[in-house]
Parts: structure tokens; C-alpha cells; sequence
């Protein structure tokens, strides 16, 4: 999809301090919204996710942009995060969300763990309901910067996880911690504006079983020598997305502080990777 001029459909705002303005809707894989000032006026840029969205909610939220290119704060629209929030929103765009973010391999099957198995286990304990988890998407992602284990897009409602984890030597008792985290991040009220990981999710979190072993657990996770990763790699086509298992079995240690392009040879060479299966297939038609 490409970009659209949604100009036209929205109301000639006579309240817009600006002689022209232009409003576009973009494909990028993350909901942004953005505005630039040029000679003659502002040009507003949406994302293209709210392509289907009531006109009331576009307009509202040009108002606020135009507004904030005033000086002031922005503030989300009500009716935009009432429409965001709605199951409408989210099922009509999350297939193409996932198809653009390119660290989720669309996968709750690993080489060892199903994250479901791991929400179900959850729930069996009491720690998560239905409401928690209506209208998500679990992942295990493609690959994950050391020392981080999990993501929650909020907007999307999905979770993705640490493929790391995905191995037969990791308890499943630590990746339930790690889902449930991310868990509590679908709990959230988003449209309050509060820090992530403030007193209420601590002590949602504080509610996990052996809470603190499990913390120990992951901040040890890659001092273990001889640890392998496992990774899934993306191949995208126009016809379909193609999704390889591959093992990387880092052989001697990464990080040397050379310049960049030695380093990256370095990099190269200190780790080898081994296709050990083509596990899925999506049509691109998913989009
Ligand atoms: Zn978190």
C-alpha cells in the first residue's frame, strides 16, 4: 500500500491557523503520526492503519496534531483511543502489523516451547484471566537483543518472545515468567499515560511464584559458556514470507571494540549458522 491523499475527506477546518494543508495516510509498520510545516502551510501524516477509521476520529486527530504544531502538548484524541482499543481496529490490522515488523516469526511453536502452553499455564494459577488476554497474538520473535526477553506491542496486542528461551535446558517455569510479564503489559490501561513498569505492575509481577529466583535466573542467562541461540530468519518474497529455523552456535565470544568493518568480520566468523528446517510458509495474501 502506498501512500494515500486523504486531503479531500477531511473537513476544511477554517479553525486551522494554516492557508493549505495536506493530509496523507503512510505505510509504516509502527502507528506514528507526524506533521511538517512548509511554506504555505502543514502537511499532516497519518498511518495508514487508520485508513478505515471513522472520519470523526481523523479529523479529531488532525485537530490535535494541528495543535500541537501550535506549541502546545499533544493529547490523544478520545475517539482515537476509544477506536484503537476496539477489537475492529486491532483484528483488521494486526495481519498486517505483523507482516511489516520484522523481528516476529509468527510462530507459538518453537523447537521446544509453545508459548500457549505457557498462557495456559498461567491461567490454570490464577495469575491471568480472559480479559488479559482477549483479542492477543503470542510470537516467539526472530531474534532479540541479549539480555532483553520480551515485547508487547499494546497497540497490535502482541506479545513477542525472546527466542533464546526456546530451548529444551531453559524451565518452562521462566519462559511462563517472561509471557506473564509481558502479560501484565496487555493488562494496562494505555490510554493513561503511565510508565511501564510502575508500583501496580511490580506488584502484579511480585505475584509470579519464586518471583525473584526467576529474575536471578535471566540476569545469568548468557554468562553460561557454550550457551546456543536459536533464531528464526524471515525470508520475504512478493509471493509469500518464508520463515527458516536456524541455529547460531556462537563459537568464540562477540564484542571486541575494533573499528566497525573488522568488526563486523569478527562478527561473522564467531558465529555459525546452520538451517535446520523451513518451518512456515505465509501467503503474502495475509495482508
Ligand atoms: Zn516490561
Amino acid at each position: 500500500m502506498r501512500e494515500t491523499d486523504i486531503t479531500e475527506k477531511i473537513r476544511a477546518l477554517s479553525v486551522y491557523p494554516y492557508d493549505e494543508y495536506k493530509v496523507t495516510l503512510k505505510p509504516k509498520a509502527h502507528l506514528h503520526y507526524a506533521y511538517r510545516i512548509t511554506d504555505k502551510g502543514i502537511e499532516i501524516e497519518l498511518s495508514d492503519y487508520l485508513a478505515e477509521a471513522p472520519l470523526s476520529v481523523l479529523n479529531d486527530e488532525c485537530e490535535a496534531i494541528v495543535k500541537w504544531s501550535m506549541g502546545k502538548k499533544y493529547v490523544q484524541p478520545a475517539s482515537l483511543s476509544e477506536y484503537l482499543v476496539s477489537s475492529d481496529f486491532i483484528v483488521k490490522n494486526r495481519p498486517l502489523y505483523l507482516r511489516r515488523c520484522r523481528t516476529v516469526s509468527m510462530m507459538q511453536q518453537g523447537s521446544s516451547k509453545n508459548l500457549i502452553d505457557s498462557v495456559e499455564r498461567l491461567m490454570a494459577m490464577d495469575l491471568v484471566f480472559d480479559t488479559d488476554i482477549s483479542n492477543s497474538y503470542f510470537t516467539w520473535a526472530t531474534h532479540m537483543a541479549k539480555y532483553k526477553f520480551g515485547q508487547c506491542n499494546q497497540t497490535f496486542r502482541v506479545v513477542s518472545i525472546n527466542p533464546d528461551l526456546d530451548a529444551d535446558y531453559v524451565p518452562d517455569k521462566v519462559v511462563d515468567y517472561v509471557v506473564y510479564h509481558e502479560i501484565l503489559h496487555l493488562r494496562q490501561d494505555t490510554s493513561k499515560n503511565h510508565r511501564p513498569h510502575n508500583a501496580q505492575f511490580r506488584s502484579w509481577e511480585h505475584m509470579f511464584p519464586d518471583y525473584a529466583a526467576m529474575e536471578d535466573y535471566l540476569r545469568k542467562f548468557y554468562t553460561v559458556p557454550g550457551r546456543r541461540r536459536l533464531c528464526f530468519i524471515r525470508v520475504t518474497s512478493t509471493d509469500d514470507v518464508e520463515i527458516l529455523r536456524v541455529q547460531i552456535i556462537v563459537v568464540r565470544p562477540t564484542g571486541h571494540h575494533r573499528s566497525r568493518a573488522s568488526n563486523r568480520g569478527c562478527h561473522r566468523r564467531s558465529k555459525r549458522v546452520r538451517v535446520l528446517d523451513t518451518c512456515q510458509r505465509v501467503p503474502s495474501s495475509l495482508s
